[in-house]
């Protein structure tokens, strides 16, 4: 077993109502010599970031922005894979805890809800000169949306236009402040990560992953950049890739340039 870097224990929470990108909040505080676990949340971001620059939208009051600070410290190189999965894991658990919501997980990081995205992530790795490379571990979630603007109309929803489907659950709209799902989300998140840092692999959760994976078993549209193709997703590696079969060849994608489709939409 591999040198094992200290749990954390705690954790430092603060709030704000509006802030450009609590990922890039953390980073400056990163810089600045903060400690490990602290997580900087808003209600509303200005220029809140997806993956491979593109942007992710947020509506005022509407939404949860939190983003936790994590130090690289004696970890392997090349986790941000693993941990984006975990706090994939952790979103999906906290909503259908609290909620009563089935969730599904389009790789690597998307939390998809009757097939539209509920919440994406966006994990970040710096090293800054002649400090300790640390990771920015950033969720977004749709809470009260009632309606999203152009594309994002068939791609997106929220908890409280998911809850509207189900008179009982309805009750549950008010139940939760969002500090409390804050808080759910990283002690969760915390709890697989404890045991993540025991050997950096990620066997222990990739049942659960599976089970949850949207698209296990059917066919996807793999997009980079440089080329797309057809391939069927059948399940996650022990470092965070997806393993998919290609023409009868068993493949892993490990680049998180990719963006992974359903044939017919987005998952
Ligand atoms: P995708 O397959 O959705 O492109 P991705 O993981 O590559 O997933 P992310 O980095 O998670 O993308 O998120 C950015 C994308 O998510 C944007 O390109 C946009 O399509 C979509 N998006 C932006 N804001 C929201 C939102 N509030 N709710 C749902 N989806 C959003």
């Amino acid at each position: 077993m591999k040198e094992c870097v200290d749990m954390i224990k705690e954790l430092k929470y603060e709030y704000y109502e509006l802030v450009d990108s609590t990922n890039e909040r953390i980073k400056e505080r990163a810089r600045a010599g903060e400690e490990e676990g602290l997580v900087i949340s808003a209600q509303y971001q200005t220029a809140g970031r997806g993956r491979i620059g593109r942007k992710w939208e947020s509506e005022k009051n509407k939404c949860i922005a939190t983003s936790m600070l994590l130090y690289q410290n004696n970890m392997p190189p090349n986790i941000v894979p693993s941990i984006t999965i975990l706090c994939g894991l952790a979103v999906r658990r906290t909503i259908e805890k609290l909620y009563d919501l089935s969730c599904q997980i389009k790789w690597p990081n998307d939390i998809i809800i009757n097939g539209k995205k509920l919440s994406g992530i966006l994990v970040e790795y710096e090293k800054p000169n002649n400090g300790v490379a640390f990771l920015t571990l950033g969720i977004g979630i749709n809470v009260d949306q009632e309606r999203f603007p152009g594309e994002l109309e068939n791609k997106a929803t929220s908890i409280r236009l998911e809850l509207d489907k189900y008179e009982e659950k309805y009750k549950y709209v008010e139940e939760y402040k969002n500090e409390e799902i804050i808080k759910e989300i990283w002690e969760s998140f915390l709890n697989y990560y404890n045991e993540f840092i025991k050997n950096y692999n990620l066997s222990f959760i990739k049942a659960e992953y599976e089970k949850h994976l949207v698209n296990k078993g059917k066919t996807v549209r793999v997009e980079s950049d440089k080329k797309c193709y057809e391939a069927v997703a059948l399940g996650i590696s022990d470092y965070g890739g997806l393993i998919v079969n290609v023409e009868g060849v068993e493949k892993e994608i490990r680049n998180y340039e990719v963006s992974v489709r359903g044939i017919y939409g987005y998952v």
